[in-house]
């Protein structure tokens, strides 16, 4: 499973969530437009904690 930088959305409507994998369903999710790297103060997704 590919680990990758920190990243995160923006958008209000995502989880309020950081990841570190670039195949995570969650993260997949977020729009390229919405998409920050960094964690954004936010604690790290629970299915990125999974694939660890
Ligand atoms: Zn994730």
């Amino acid at each position: 499973m590919p680990k990758v930088g920190n990243y995160y959305s923006i958008a209000s409507t995502d989880p309020d969530v950081y990841h570190n994998y670039s195949d995570c369903p969650s993260g997949q999710n977020i729009h390229p437009q919405n998409k920050r790297s960094g964690t954004g103060g936010f604690p790290r997704c629970g299915q990125c904690r999974r694939m660890d």
